[in-house]
């Protein structure tokens, strides 16, 4: 259960709001000690407090580092930062991202790119920070969010789609590089969850047509329930999981 997880050092990147937020709450319940990362200083202090209030935390357990995952050249400071403040880091959550719903020939290709600077050169920045102070130990834990669009596509959903599959891909191969070294890589894939993910990613045009679809969907998570079944996979190793409103299937 989570509980193994006690006093270990967990990294969470997206920590602000919706999935990264509510993991902040499960790990802190189970006693590890966070790093909760994202541009939104003030949320991250909000985030916290409500740690230190429902936690097994106390106020040096739970490190604010903003960050900026677009601004690749901050990364290996940050890595420092961390290291000097709790000398490890035993997981890191890589769970920032955002989305974007459009056509495929109604998106730019700026927003394109911008959709692979940060769901894939962002991630894979700071995994490439973080991996030598794991490597030293021989110990760690990439723990990657994807989605269940980095295994499926969906109309009107091709820069996420496409981002969060080279995503998928790079786990894969890190993984079996990284077996040497007794560090593992998660890569979670959950169905919708409940989040501002969904509601800030509508395009005009796109909107309705999802925004019907997804109303309609009883069959979303809630970020805390969501939160629960990765503090489950983040337990046990994992490799894979998808998760959805039923229990975690593991595929590896
Ligand atoms: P939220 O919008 O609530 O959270 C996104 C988080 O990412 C925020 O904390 C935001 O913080 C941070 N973020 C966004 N851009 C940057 C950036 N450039 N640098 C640093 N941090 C950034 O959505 P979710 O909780 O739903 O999303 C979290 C992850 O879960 C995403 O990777 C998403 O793809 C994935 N996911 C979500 C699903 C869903 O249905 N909601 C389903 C499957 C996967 P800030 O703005 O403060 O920087």
């Amino acid at each position: 259960s989570p509980a193994s997880l006690a006093g270990k050092v967990v990294w969470i990147t997206g920590a602000s709001s919706g999935i990264g937020e509510f993991t902040a709450y499960e790990l802190a319940k189970a006693g590890c000690r966070l790093v909760l990362s994202a541009r939104r200083k003030e949320e991250l202090e909000r985030v916290k407090s409500q740690c230190l209030v429902s936690g097994k935390v106390k106020d040096d357990d739970v490190l604010v580092l903003p960050l900026d995952m677009l601004k690749t050249d901050t990364h290996a400071a940050a890595v420092e930062t961390v290291l000097q403040h709790f000398s490890k880091i035993d997981i890191l959550f890589s769970n920032a991202g955002r989305s974007h719903r459009g056509m495929f020939e109604s998106t730019s290709l700026d927003v394109d790119r911008e959709m692979f600077e940060l769901t894939v050169f962002g991630n894979m920045s700071l995994i490439k920070a973080t991996l030598p102070s794991m490597k030293e130990r021989k110990e760690g834990h990439i723990f990657v969010m994807s989605s269940a669009a980095g295994k499926l596509g969906a109309p009107a959903s091709s820069p996420y789609t496409g981002a969060k599959h080279a995503l998928q891909g790079y786990c894969d191969c890190l993984r079996m590089e990284l077996i040497q070294y007794n560090i593992d890589v998660s890569v979670v894939c959950p169905g919708p969850v409940h989040s501002n993910l969904l509601q800030y990613s509508f395009t005009e045009k796109s909107g309705e047509f999802y925004g019907k679809a997804w109303s309609k969907d009883e069959n979303r998570m809630t970020t805390s329930r969501c939160a629960e079944l990765i503090g489950i996979m983040m337990a046990n190793k994992l490799g894979e999981g998808w998760i959805s409103p039923q229990p975690i299937l593991a595929l590896m």
